[in-house]
């Protein structure tokens, strides 16, 4: 929660002071043609997801939107302890890799934008970006509050953080995992997750959360929902208000009361199941969630945003787009629902390629934030005729293809109730305005000076 912003944790971040602010305010907006960052984080998003993705939505040899961007690197996780001087360790959460993306420094598990250890704030592209005038967004499946998005435009030591009453004891699952008090306001700090993001200068938050803005914020008779209207925001909460949102206003659009629901299911809901030594296990198809039909998709949010970002805007603006729900089916050892967020993820970046057909002058980026539990294994395999019977461990998902292959997806990173992350490098896509400006390799932290740079902050 500390206010001293400018810290090199590992070599990677920069050094701003207030003055270094004010000259990239001057710089960008000597710039002649609107400039726009659209970065688009499939969270879990690697290449077991992707490639599992594209085998069911456009068969083993078509291409998805994902594979015609000309632009493709690799992208090296950073991860350290959470102290001063921490080591490396070598699975991060999406907190850890929001803040490198957001702030150019890796940073520790769990952390919003802040300093392994030191807890110091890290300005953000996001808060960078404003005070040089672009207009910002974040548009998410998950809740607003939820470690992605949170990441681009909070401060905060722990990401379960999200509201007023959320500050202190927090409990997941019965284990006991600390407290936000030092950002209490009465401790003078700035509040929890829904307070930062309703005070922000952003200009457009789309997503779920609903219930994290409906909380008393602290000091205050009124409601963190509340608080962001006293900051200027329109709220709205069904696809039509978004759409006939007004413009002049800036945008706060809660659709759900947590994480939007997904868009597909497995057959009857059903997910991986444990393959026995003897038994087989049915395939299945993938089918449309219920609960999803009444929600704005992804792309619908993204179209509001870029409108409303673009509207009488000379300088330009950056925008994070996030399909969430990769990550957290793929814990839930449901591939088809992780297909589903994937197909989102595809139809915004339709609709932010068209956009960069008309604003020429758009950098669209696309990656993932860490690996997730997915693999895509044989049924059967080299192995089965031994005479001992042979079986993946974990948990296996036989998914009919519409191309009329079967698809076996195993999950085997945790005997838990959910799947663990993995810690493999990331795919790192752009259109061709990352010409010249994206190596083959990076170290994820570097995507905060790719869109630094591009937009002369
Ligand atoms: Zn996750």
């Amino acid at each position: 929660m500390r206010k001293a912003i400018h810290t090199i944790v590992f070599g990677l971040g920069l050094i701003l002071t207030g003055q270094a602010i004010a000259q990239v305010s001057e710089k960008a907006q000597a710039a002649s043609e609107p400039r726009q960052v659209i970065l688009i984080i499939g969270d879990g998003m690697d290449d077991q997801q992707i490639t599992i993705a594209r085998n069911y939505l456009v068969g083993a040899t078509g291409r998805l939107q994902l594979d015609q961007l000309p632009l493709r690197a690799t992208s090296q996780v950073l991860t350290i302890e959470d102290k001063v001087g921490g080591k490396l360790v070598y699975v991060a959460d999406s907190a850890n890799t929001a803040t490198s993306m957001a702030t150019g420094v890796v940073t520790s598990p769990g952390r919003i934008a802040t300093t392994a250890g030191s807890d110091e704030d890290i300005i953000t592209i996001v808060e960078l970006a404003e005070a040089a005038g672009y207009k910002t967004g974040i548009v998410t499946t998950a809740s607003v509050t939820d470690a992605t998005p949170a990441a681009f435009a909070a401060h905060i030591n722990f990401r379960l953080c999200e509201s007023p009453d959320l500050m202190s004891d927090i409990n997941l699952w019965g284990l006991q995992l600390g407290n936000c008090q030092p950002d209490l306001k009465r401790n003078g700090g700035k509040g929890s997750i829904s307070e930062q993001l309703a005070a922000s200068g952003l200009d457009v938050i789309l997503g779920g959360g609903r219930k994290y803005f409906a909380a008393r914020a602290e000091n205050s008779e009124r409601s963190v929902r509340q608080l962001a209207e006293d900051n200027g925001f329109g709220y709205v909460n069904t696809l039509a208000g978004m759409q006939s949102a007004r413009h002049e206003r800036r945008l706060l659009g809660l659709f759900s009361s947590g994480k939007m629901p997904v868009a597909w299911r497995g057959e009857d809901g059903r997910v991986a199941e444990v393959l026995d030594k003897n038994s087989t296990i049915p395939t299945m198809r993938c089918e449309p969630n219920p609960k999803f039909a009444s929600s704005p998709t992804l792309k619908q949010m993204t179209d509001s945003a870029l409108s409303h970002l673009s509207r009488d805007n000379p300088l330009g603006f950056f925008l994070m787009i996030e399909s969430a729900s990769i990550d957290k089916q793929s814990h839930k050892r449901n591939p088809c629902g992780s297909i589903g967020e994937l197909q989102q993820l595809e139809e915004a970046l339709q609709s932010a390629m068209a956009f960069a057909q008309t604003h020429p002058r758009t950098l669209i980026l696309v990656t993932a934030d860490h690996g997730q539990a997915a693999q895509l294994i044989p049924y059967g395999g080299i192995f089965s005729s031994e005479s001992e019977p042979v079986r993946s461990p974990g948990k296996v998902a036989r998914i009919i293809t519409p191309e009329g292959g079967i698809l076996t997806v195993n999950y085997a990173t945790s005997t838990s109730s959910d799947e663990e992350h993995t810690g493999v490098s990331i795919p790192l896509l752009s259109n061709a305005e990352g010409m010249g400006l994206i190596p083959a390799f990076v170290q994820q932290p570097q995507i905060f000076d790719i869109s630094r740079k591009y937009l002369g902050l």
